[in-house]
């Protein structure tokens, strides 16, 4: 094991452990030349990080256990490191011993978890991402003006599952395009549509137009809900994905944006897209006629597992990479207000945005 410094904790951290394949991947014959595009932008977001540096501090600041309902990010590789350095996952906060501290994930939590908190006196720590909370007072502000929300996303979704808490008695949830041609909604004028962060744009959009077509007078949200992350990573994506034989995303089974990436990769011409968490599930005979290999990540996923990829792509006789850059992010946000000030009453005003760790 090795240790890497930690430049937004000023730390030195133990560097993860990154399961090895058991045998090195080995270059195919193809007739034309070898190269990898690698997406940008890709892997942490500012909301990601924000949640992950939140977790840290917490222990830092009030030592092991801290206990984090849900995954704080969906990525098990972030979650199996933050186990190892006390952090305890719950499903719900019944679970967690009364007066101790739980931090809530970058996901969001519906006030009913607020107050089962709080119930059981537990220390709150919010990660819930900005951007997210940003679609909660949506939620709120809408259904106090008597609307009904439509809220585009996936039944299950933790996000989901914390937006529809905000406004449990006046909000909809419109899965895909062909729900949007079945569901049922009172009969009023103020209809409005909401959704997920970490959707697909084009599908949502299709959602929307179907929507549109039943209830014209629907009313968009004040702005985009779907997030900056999101989009940008999938407007990369669809620029590699054309010339990529095979695409590889890095990414958790249950991260949205990172199944989104796979999909929206095959949509824009991919002739192959498979999902990762590490690089040793990647499979030799991926490679049989491939020239080019497109790569991204999830806004979960940290760097290293990236590199990690780009290894075994050299062993592959994949050495060539090229970075398909489609925008800069510089989106930067505090930490959760419970952490700014630590126990000596020093203030922490640290700017969280994506950065590039291990
Ligand atoms: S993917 Fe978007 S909404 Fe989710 S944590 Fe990142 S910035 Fe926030």
């Amino acid at each position: 094991m090795s240790t890497i410094t930690n430049g937004a904790l000023g730390q030195t951290l133990t560097a993860p452990v990154i399961p090895e394949r058991r045998e090195r991947l080995t270059p195919v014959e193809i007739d034309r030349p070898k190269r990898v595009l690698l997406a940008a932008p890709r892997g942490y977001c500012a909301g990601v990080d924000r949640a992950v540096i939140a977790v840290e501090k917490a222990l830092e600041q009030y030592g092991a256990p801290v206990y984090v309902r849900k995954q704080i990010v969906h990525n098990v590789h972030v979650v199996s490191e933050l186990e190892k350095a006390g952090a305890i996952f719950v499903d719900e906060v019944d679970e967690v011993p009364e007066g101790s501290h739980i931090v809530f994930s970058a996901h969001g939590v519906s006030p009913a978890v607020v107050k089962g908190a709080a119930d059981r006196e537990l220390q709150a720590i919010d990660a819930t991402c900005p951007l997210v909370t940003k679609v909660h007072r949506e939620a709120v502000r809408f259904s106090k003006q008597d609307y009904w929300i439509l809220l585009i996303g996936h039944e299950g979704h933790e996000e989901v599952e914390g937006t529809m808490g905000h406004a449990p008695e006046r909000t909809i949830l419109v899965n895909d395009p062909d729900e949007a041609d079945r569901i049922e909604v009172p009969e009023t004028e103020n209809l409005i549509w909401l959704s997920q962060t970490t959707l697909s744009v084009d599908e949502t959009m299709e959602t929307v137009r179907r929507l549109r077509e039943r209830f014209p007078h629907l009313k968009d949200p004040p702005s985009d809900d779907i997030c900056y992350a999101t989009q940008n990573r999938q407007v990369a994506i669809k620029k590699v994905a054309p010339d990529a034989d095979l695409v590889i995303i890095v990414g958790s089974s249950n991260s949205s944006n990172s199944v989104r990436l796979v999909e929206v990769a095959l949509e824009y011409g991919a002739k192959a897209a498979y999902r990762i968490d590490y690089a040793s599930e990647i499979r030799q005979e991926w490679f049989e006629g491939v020239a080019s290999v497109g790569v991204s990540s999830g806004a979960s996923v940290p760097e290293v597992l990236v590199e990690q990829v780009l290894a075994d792509l050299r062993d592959a006789g994949f050495e060539n990479v090229e970075i398909v850059k489609t925008a800069e992010e510089d989106l930067m946000f505090s930490l959760p207000k419970e952490l700014r000030t630590n126990a000596t009453g020093e203030r922490d005003e640290r700017a969280l945005g994506g950065r590039t760790r291990s």
